[in-house]
């Protein structure tokens, strides 16, 4: 359908439902709340929400935007959320949602709205394993295009790179296959450089055929955070890569769910996950029991459904402050500087504060490179904290000074997925200075009018 040159925008706004053969709804009207993100402190006000169903409805959308002067972003689950404004229509996929397994080549397809759980769902009865992370309730394709650091990444490397292929719309609304062979920059950009080339509206990805796993979390009273902290330092050193460990200080609240031993105070969580030999993989975790005195031990042979149990994030929306930075190295002044800022005598306002042991096979470059920069990261440290009004400004402060504590360890570089914000600085953290190039020269190959330049995307300075 033409549409005349003369529409203002507010009256092309009202027409955008005759192009696109799916419900679009415009502020106040029903389907629009659906842009309301996971992460509810982010501002996501668009000018309109697309509830795509198709690769078409994306692109119907993509072009229509061309057309009348909008940009278009994309949301799965809002994990992941930025602020978005008034002159941007939302393309929601979360009806994308299908996951075709195919058993025998150990592969998944899988639609752009899906989460990790539909895949788990689908996948685990076969006794495959999706190379998710620590959250089943976080989107596939949000996940994957920033990399991706499961609770098995030493052990089978970045999830990213058990991508096969995506279908993805670009700027300009065309529909293009992507994989190694075939649009191999593209193939090479998405995964890493987020919503920067295309939005995806499905993707392909190995299964590994992992049915169990040794693993679980031991935690302890944040009374034992130092001798805990410092006994997990020592140990990761002689974890081999078939072992995976993260820590993390806890502050969760008194809610339904959170069991008893860990509302309402200070506990440290040893998460632990590892394949292969598990007679093995318990005997290297007998140091960190003895560590302190557990309060809960979930640690044992787990189904591969079960993967999410071992980090149990937080599942319900709510205001997050993240924060982030990758280590090249945690010796133990600075387990003394993080506990100074993080630790029992910290008074620090942050529900979660989490180092992740990285290395292994995440070290190694994969048989296809990709945009993700910073493989060679030896721990990443990260923090949440809850948005309350009356403490939000402590919370980001404090998180600034979590980072900022941590500062001589610090690589000075950020993954994609953690903490995404406007800030003209993070780019410069996220890629090397030779991927920020080709990322923005691809983003002007396929999105010349800049029709998804919006968010946390790279392009060049126009
Ligand atoms: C509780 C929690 C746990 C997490 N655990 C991990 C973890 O273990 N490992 C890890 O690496 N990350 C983790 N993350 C970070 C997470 O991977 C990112 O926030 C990711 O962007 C979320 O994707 P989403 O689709 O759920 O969110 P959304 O907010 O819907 O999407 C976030 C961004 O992803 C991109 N995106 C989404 N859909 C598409 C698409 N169809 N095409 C192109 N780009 C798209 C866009 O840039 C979008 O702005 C976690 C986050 C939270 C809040």
């Amino acid at each position: 359908m033409t549409i005349p040159a003369d529409l203002t925008r507010d009256d092309a706004l009202q027409r955008l439902r005759q192009h696109v053969a799916t419900h679009a709804a415009l502020p106040g009207e029903p389907g629009y709340e659906r842009c309301v993100p996971w992460n509810l402190a982010a501002t996501v006000a668009p000018a309109a929400v697309v509830l795509a169903t198709s690769a078409e409805d994306v692109a119907d959308t993509v072009r229509f935007a061309a057309a009348h002067g909008f940009t278009v972003t994309v949301q799965a689950t809002g994990h992941g959320a930025v602020g978005v404004g008034h002159g941007t229509i939302l393309v929601q996929t979360s009806a994308m949602k299908h996951c075709e397994v195919d058993a025998l080549n150990r592969t998944a397809r899988v639609g752009a709205g899906a989460r990790w759980q539909d895949v788990l769902d689908a996948a685990t009865p076969h006794g495959l394993a999706p190379m998710c992370g620590s959250a089943p309730g976080v989107g596939v394709v949000g996940y994957l295009t920033g990399g991706g650091i499961g609770p098995l990444v030493r052990t089978v490397g970045l999830s990213s790179d058990h991508v096969r292929a995506f279908d993805v719309v670009t700027g300009e609304g065309r529909l293009l296959r992507v994989t190694p062979e075939e649009n191999a920059d593209l193939f090479w950009g998405l995964r890493g450089g987020k919503a920067t080339l295309g939005i995806v509206t499905s993707v392909e990805i190995d299964l590994l055929p992992i049915a169990e796993f040794y693993g679980g979390a031991v935690y302890f009273d944040g009374s034992d955070a130092a001798a805990v902290l410092h006994a997990w330092t020592a140990w990761c050193s002689q974890l081999p890569e078939t072992a995976n460990t993260s820590i993390a200080i806890q502050q969760l609240p008194p809610l339904p769910g959170v069991p008893e031993p860990l509302a309402g105070r200070m506990t440290v969580a040893v998460r632990y996950t590892a394949v292969g030999d598990f007679a093995e993989a318990e005997r290297l975790l007998a140091p960190m029991r003895v560590a302190a005195t557990p309060l809960i031990d979930t640690v044992g042979v787990l189904p591969y459904a079960a993967i999410g149990a071992v980090h149990a994030d937080p599942v319900d929306p709510m205001p997050i402050n993240e924060n982030q930075a990758l280590l090249s190295a945690l010796p133990a002044e600075a387990v003394d500087a993080l506990l100074t800022v993080a630790g029992p005598e910290s008074g620090s306002p942050q529900v979660i504060v989490e180092l992740r042991m990285l290395g292994g096979a995440l070290a190694r470059e994969p048989q296809h490179r990709s945009a993700f920069c910073h493989r060679n990261a030896a721990f990443s440290l990260a923090t949440i904290g809850v948005l309350m009004p009356e403490t939000a400004a402590t919370v980001v402060e404090h998180a600034d000074a979590v980072v900022e504590a941590l500062q001589p360890w610090s690589t000075g570089g950020q993954m994609p997925n953690f903490a995404p914000s406007y800030d003209p600085a993070r780019p410069a953290r996220v890629y090397t200075e030779d991927t920020l190039h080709w990322l923005a020269a691809l983003a002007d190959r396929y999105d010349p009018a800049g029709v998804l330049a919006t968010g946390q995307v790279i392009r060049t300075m126009r």
